[in-house]
């Protein structure tokens, strides 16, 4: 009697590989993948000299053409496409016009494929064969089984190292994108659990990723509970179509809550601890602090909302029933905002990762004391190197010069305007030897600081910054502000 031989059952491939085989489409399984000069995703049409056929890559000209224009000292280019020969073929050009993974073995390469497939159906970044070639000499060198088994920092240093790649360069761009696509898959996120993390990356999301916000944090609320029902609360404001950014501002208004309560009331260890008096302390705390008038009402009017919805969907079972804030508690805007800014607008305005933006010290500085003190923006930027006096009661009050009116004003100072002034001046300090004689130098043929910013000058830097913190209205068109209206963003 002899047992039946049964062939040995194949091992199941590993989990990875098993994905990737499923996941990448038979186009991207090819061990050399070609592009097509016609088709617009990969390629940029073909080579602009006459005659040749190849894809164009760099300022149009196929990768020979291309070397050869370089060694030719650069001619101008629209001679050169007229006068150049084509390439006489020399035997098969396989790596020409395609990207070439022969090199890998299956898992690898099928790594480096997905990659080619995610940014063939992003169509925002094009490949250029050279960043998949410098990539797959990487990793051919390596001898590893796949892109995970080290850290992504680990690659970047060795691309450096081996001189395959510069820092910055769109070579490195390409392996973190490998390597990013490549850890979801095998973690299998999709949109469920992006949710579950604690920052929302608003491309994993689905959603638009052309404007900021590109990232929702909830990372800083340090109360696990309320750092729930805050991303419930969020997800169900944007299933209800909520923007992004209306979302995102939502997200850091309670984060001031979360920060309130780990200051102040350390020992509220779930919902059922904030009771009304916490409220009411949160309330004159919000009052108090450093945020602009405007900040602090838009904080109040969103906690006050995400209460109410806790309430209602159950997300906080355990919230007290008088935990409410009232309206007519939340302290009014100093002062009336004029219709044609929208505090949807004035929010992202006032917002400090935004003011961060702002391209230098001096400008941002400014900025804040126009929307703290409402100075026309002409008559801020005029401002002395030392505008600042205490007045009788010792609370610091600016004095200034308005224009309009031809008169010298004072007006007491917020501490927020307070210590941007005092900022500027210490970066002054620093920069120049002697302290200016104004407040806001210009930054360009003045190497003394004689000659205050003009308002020229701000009103350009507040377009450019509008444009691109993408300054919008709640509908998501891009919105305007000019440098006047900021001085009716006026805080306590
Ligand atoms: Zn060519």
């Amino acid at each position: 009697m002899t047992a039946a031989v049964h062939p040995l059952p194949l091992p199941d491939p590993p989990p990875l590989l098993a994905k990737l085989i499923e996941t990448v489409r038979p186009e991207f399984q090819q061990r050399l993948i070609r592009i097509d000069p016609d088709n617009p995703v990969f390629a940029r049409g073909r080579c602009a000299v006459e005659g040749c056929e190849r894809g164009g890559w760099s300022k149009q000209l196929c990768d020979s053409h291309y070397n050869r224009w370089r060694l030719a000292d650069r001619p101008p280019l629209d001679d050169y496409y007229a006068t150049t020969g084509p390439i006489a073929s020399r035997g098969p050009l396989e790596r020409t016009d395609a990207f070439d993974l022969r090199e890998l073995p299956l898992q690898l390469r099928l790594e480096v494929a997905y990659s080619i497939q995610r940014r063939h159906d992003e169509r925002r970044v094009r490949l250029i064969p050279v960043m998949i070639h410098q990539l797959v000499a990487l990793l051919a060198a390596a001898q590893a089984a796949s892109l995970l088994d080290r850290p992504v920092d680990d690659w970047v240093a060795e691309a450096l190292v081996t001189g395959r790649a510069r820092t910055g360069s769109r070579t490195i761009g390409q392996l973190r994108y490998a390597y990013q696509h490549l850890q979801d898959l095998a973690e299998g996120a999709d949109a469920e659990s992006e949710f579950a993390r604690d920052v929302w990356r608003v491309a994993m999301l689905g959603l638009d990723t052309t404007r900021p916000p590109r990232t929702i944090s909830f990372a800083e609320i340090s109360q696990p509970w309320l750092r729930a029902a805050a991303k419930r609360h969020a997800r169900f404001r944007l299933a209800s179509g909520k923007a992004l950014s209306t979302v995102d501002i939502e997200a850091r208004s309670i984060r001031y809550f979360s920060d309130f309560l780990a200051e102040q009331h350390p020992d509220v260890a779930d919902e059922a601890g904030l009771d009304r008096p916490i409220i009411e302390h949160y309330i004159s705390w919000m009052a108090t602090n450093a945020l602009g008038g405007y900040q602090t009402n838009t904080s109040l009017v969103v906690v006050r909302g995400f209460l109410e919805a806790c309430r209602r969907h159950r997300w906080l079972p355990g919230l007290p029933t008088e935990t409410i804030i009232y309206i007519d508690e939340i302290p009014r805007r100093p002062r009336p905002l004029p219709r044609f800014v929208d505090e949807f607008v004035m929010g992202q305005l006032e917002d400090p990762d935004n003011l961060a933006r702002l391209p230098d010290a001096t400008t941002r500085h400014l900025v804040i004391v126009i929307m703290e003190t409402g100075l026309r923006a002409f008559d801020a930027c005029a401002l002395p190197f030392n505008p600042v006096i205490d007045d009788s009661v010792g609370w610091p009050c600016l004095r200034y010069f308005n224009h309009k009116m031809a008169a010298e004003q004072m007006i007491p100072l917020s501490a927020v305007a307070a210590q941007a002034i005092r900022d500027q001046q210490a970066d002054l300090q620093v920069r120049l030897d002697v302290p200016p004689p104004v407040l806001f130098p210009a930054e360009n043929a003045n190497p003394d600081g004689i000659r205050s910013i003009s308002y020229g000058t701000l009103r350009e830097r507040l377009s450019r910054w509008e444009r691109d913190i993408g300054l919008h209205d709640e509908t998501g068109r891009p919105v305007v502000v000019t440098a006047d209206q900021f001085r009716h963003i006026l805080s306590a």
